[in-house]
């Protein structure tokens, strides 16, 4: 046993983290995946089925079936390695959160999770926690009794999570699920990426706040008269590389769209504040954006 495993020994579950072997531009050194060991074996992720991911299920399962892959979304590091995974573990069951649009890229005989299903996972259970924002379809899974969250993208030790409205990010939501989860007192965040997330309440209210002050920046900027996102990425993120600027475009848009939902800021030609906006619109390069005093 690894030193990273020995940490998880926690309660009933006992959860093992398997790398999913695919590191990259978007995913840093890769994904974790989590596997639960029990009368219902179940991973938690799916990773992308790289050999060397589907290598390292295997035996960790002890020559055990794997019975269940909970994924906690529908992107593509956490979601596409479903195929892999029942192709070398038949009679698997695959359950996540409905995303129609999304979870057609990823074949599967999906059965849906719900906010608050119970789920047996190990000689336990686990309860799915729909806590969208990164996207649309994202579920925690809490096990209550060791006060342990499987968190999939909420959180990441020493980053910020990132949202993305043109895949349905919205940040609004994305702090109430913050909230939400402050409120349950985890003690322990098993993450996707990174290391394990032993003080959740620190790292979460990190995050509440950051995005308080990207907001006021934002305000400040919309109140010298700054309307274009484009412009606002310039003067907020300084000396940014150009790879990065999408992303730090969509996380603009993401404070601003937030904004014209609670009536702070409405796009020019926007009917009227609050109102929801085409999809398409979220994205477009053109839109000019004001803010509207109180
Ligand atoms: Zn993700």
């Amino acid at each position: 046993m690894t030193d990273r495993e020995a940490i998880h020994t926690i309660g009933l579950l006992k959860p093992i983290p398997i790398h999913a072997f695919n590191p990259g531009p978007y995913t840093g050194d890769g994904n974790w995946t989590w596997l639960i060991r029990g009368r219902v074996t179940t991973l938690i992720d799916a990773g992308t089925g790289e050999p060397r991911h589907l290598e390292a299920v295997e035996q960790a399962l002890q020559s055990a079936a794997l019975s269940q892959v909970i994924v906690t979304h529908g992107h593509t590091d956490h979601a596409s390695g479903v195929t892999a995974l029942a192709a070398r573990f038949p009679g698997v069951r695959f359950l996540k959160m409905p995303w129609p649009e999304r979870d057609v890229r990823w074949p599967a005989p999906w059965e849906p999770l719900d906010d608050g299903s119970v789920v047996s996972a190990g000689d336990d259970t686990l309860t799915a926690i729909h806590t969208p924002g990164h996207a649309p379809d994202h579920v925690c899974l809490w096990h209550a009794e060791s006060r342990t969250m499987f968190c999939g993208d909420l959180a990441q030790k020493g980053s910020t999570i990132y949202i993305p409205p043109n895949l349905q990010g919205d940040l609004q939501a994305y702090l109430a699920s913050l909230e939400r989860v402050l409120a349950l007192r985890p003690v322990q965040l098993l993450p996707a990426h990174g290391p394990v997330i032993d003080d959740p309440d620190r790292l979460l209210r990190g995050y509440i706040e950051h995005r308080r002050e990207r907001e006021e920046q934002i305000l400040e900027l919309l109140r010298s008269g700054e309307s274009s996102p484009d412009a606002m990425v310039v003067r907020m993120y300084r000396g940014l590389k150009d790879t990065l600027v999408p992303m730090a475009r969509e996380s603009v848009l993401a404070h601003l769209l937030k904004l014209e939902h609670e009536g702070r800021a409405r796009r020019a030609g926007a009917s009227a504040p609050g109102a929801a906006a085409p999809e398409a619109d979220t994205t477009s390069e053109e839109q000019a954006w004001h803010i509207i005093d109180p």
